[in-house]
């Protein structure tokens, strides 16, 4: 499929700052919002062209399913769909105006994921990969971007506004399905940090709970503080937060923009209710989007290859949402870094996939795979990826005597990806060098002075345990733990260690995973995969009807499993019982010096 190379020669226009090739516009139609209409108008210098819908590296939703009345002028110009994402143009040269529409699947039930595009009659979300196509062979090219919008919509993007209000500037693709738009009657406020613009954006639901604005604008700007003393300086010269109502507390980052769920009624309880996910998407600005991974290429419409990094972009993200609230004085969910630290042990101790998968293996199926690619295991890259820096920050504060940590590797690592003037040469389409695991290693070694090659063999290019205790020690602290019934609210639990999930693909029923092979599931001989024929002889089809009948059981109850697999069909007895869980407290050394308490003050400890 890519055995033409394609060029598309666009005629070199005088003032290329200021006069894009390519001109999209998008049109959103008050009287319908079943979806939005798109037109594309480029000057080629080849007879053939191709069009491209782009698939994001880590949530591909796939909307060329829903381009509809793909049509090309002039006249007589011919239109192949060639793969199910690219359509080719074949037409004279000179002007060729493409038209499409896209026709929004209807909204799945429940809370919205804030980075899906919808439309309502006060506004929605659009732009980016699930509306624009990009042109194969001008993928850096700059484009306008114009928005014909239903009156009264404001406009909150990362594309870089014009004269007009409602003309933008993408300077290249990868830019383009970058930057989502939300608009409508939208509430906004700005600060500066670090000599940037930052714009927070709320669009309300029709009907919003009031909450206390100012705390919630105040709590981000003092996170924002924070970051930006962490790495020095913004890799953007303006950034966006898109805040919707409505949709559940995740979100999306962007260069200079993220996409984040804030429903008003939780912002009324709390204005630093999605505070955490917020810090977590900011900090991929720089960790993730700035400092990419080696595997991250250019835009692309096929699917993102595996990452064996993730255990550091998602992981160490994680590490310094927790530490720049904390920095913050922002009050956290896990009061202290102590019991935050004893919550993450434990979840990691009571999983036997991390001393089965090392980080690396584990990042290569966070994204892009179905459950089940780690067989009767589960695993999260987030978390090992969490604990490894945590034990790296505290090595590296214990080898230095406290004068270095962490926070010199990632402004290390963001100097490397992103020098000072790169903001200006990444408008005319540079992107730094990547990172993998060595050049981690490397980074961590030249900050430390130290010898962390055996760490990295140990658990990121292979699979251990983590010794915590001598980590800790290194900072006067240590774990106990202790194993006994898992327990909730005084009532045992019942070991509920499988779940399903209904692959995309059409007839392939209900999957089970298995998320522990020590599971009563597992050792009645459930494999992760195994298709659901029936629970009690009663067929089983969907996800939810699933999840019920798991939550029906009881201790004591005796299930039949009937499964299908390509060996067979196979059925299970299991008896539901409890199931062991380790809890881990973290204490003080009796004999801990009085340097090795101040390191820990120092690590907000
Ligand atoms: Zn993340």
């Amino acid at each position: 499929m890519n055995s033409l190379a394609l060029i598309l020669a666009l005629f070199a226009p005088a003032h290329p700052a200021l006069k894009p090739s390519i001109q999209y516009t998008l049109r959103v139609d008050s009287a319908d919002l079943s979806g939005w209409s798109v037109e594309i108008r480029l000057r080629t210098a080849s007879d053939t062209i191709r069009l491209a819908m782009a698939a994001h590296p880590e949530y591909d939703d796939r909307y060329r399913r829903y381009v509809t009345g793909f049509t090309a002028e002039p006249s007589g110009a011919v239109v192949t769909r060639v793969d199910s994402a690219v359509w080719q143009v074949v037409a004279p040269r000179g002007i060729v105006v493409v038209r499409y529409r896209i026709a929004l699947p209807s909204a799945e039930p429940g809370p919205r994921a804030s980075w899906r595009p919808f439309l309502t009659p006060t506004g929605g979300l659009f732009g980016g990969p699930h509306a624009f196509m990009y042109v194969m062979g001008a993928e850096d090219g700059s484009a306008l971007v114009t928005l014909d919008l239903p009156t009264g919509w404001e406009i909150a993007t990362g594309l870089t506004p014009t004269r007009d209000p409602h003309t933008f500037v993408a300077p290249n693709a990868e830019v383009l399905v970058d930057s989502p738009i939300l608009a409508g009657h939208l509430r906004q406020w700005r600060f500066v940090e670090g000599g940037a613009t930052h714009r927070v954006v709320y669009w309300p639901l029709p009907n919003a709970t009031p909450f206390d604005t100012a705390r919630f604008v105040s709590g981000i700007q003092s996170m924002v503080h924070q970051a930006v003393a962490l790495f020095g300086r913004t890799p953007y010269r303006e950034y966006t937060f898109q805040f919707e109502d409505g949709a559940y507390s995740g979100g999306l980052e962007h260069r200079n923009s993220v996409t984040l769920g804030a429903r008003s009624e939780e912002l009324a309880r709390d204005p630093n209710a999605v505070i955490q996910e917020t810090a977590h998407e900011f900090v991929h600005t720089w960790n993730l989007m700035a400092i990419r991974p080696v595997e991250y290429h250019n835009i692309d419409y096929r699917t993102q290859p595996p990452v064996s990094s993730l255990w550091f972009s998602e992981g160490l993200t994680m590490f310094y949402a927790d530490l720049l609230l904390r920095r913050a004085g922002i009050p956290l969910r896990d009061s202290t870094r102590v019991a935050h630290l004893e919550r993450l042990i434990t979840s990691y101790l009571a999983n036997p996939a991390y001393a089965r998968f090392s980080a690396e293996s584990i990042s290569r199926v966070a994204y892009n795979v179905q459950p089940g690619e780690l067989g009767d295991y589960s695993a999260s890259t987030h978390l090992q990826g969490e604990l490894i820096g945590t034990t790296l920050d505290l090595t590296i504060r214990g080898a230095t005597q406290g004068q270095r940590s962490m926070d010199d590797v990632m402004r290390l690592l963001f100097d490397r990806s992103s020098p000072p003037d790169a903001l200006s040469r990444r408008d005319r389409g540079y992107v730094g060098e990547g990172i993998d695991g060595r050049i981690v290693e490397q980074a961590v070694e030249s900050v430390c002075g130290c010898d962390v090659t055996p760490f990295f063999d140990a658990h990121v290019r292979h699979a251990a345990v983590i010794d915590f205790d001598r980590y800790l020690g290194l900072i006067g602290l240590k774990t106990r733990v202790s194993w006994g019934p898992a327990v909730s609210d005084g009532v045992p639990d019942r070991d509920l260690r499988m779940y399903g999930f209904e692959p995309a693909a059409p007839d392939s029923g209900l999957r089970l995973v298995v998320t522990n092979p020590a599971s009563i599931w597992g050792r009645a001989g459930l494999h992760s995969r195994d298709r659901l024929v029936s629970i009690d002889g009663t067929p089983v089809a969907t996800w939810a009807d699933f999840r019920a009948r798991m939550q029906r059981l009881r201790l004591g109850d005796t299930v039949r499993v009937q499964v299908r697999r390509p060996s067979g069909p196979f059925a299970a007895t299991v008896i539901v019982a409890g199931f062991e869980r380790p809890t881990v407290r973290i204490e003080q050394l009796p004999n801990a010096t009085l340097a090795q308490r101040r390191l820990a003050e120092a690590a907000t400890f």
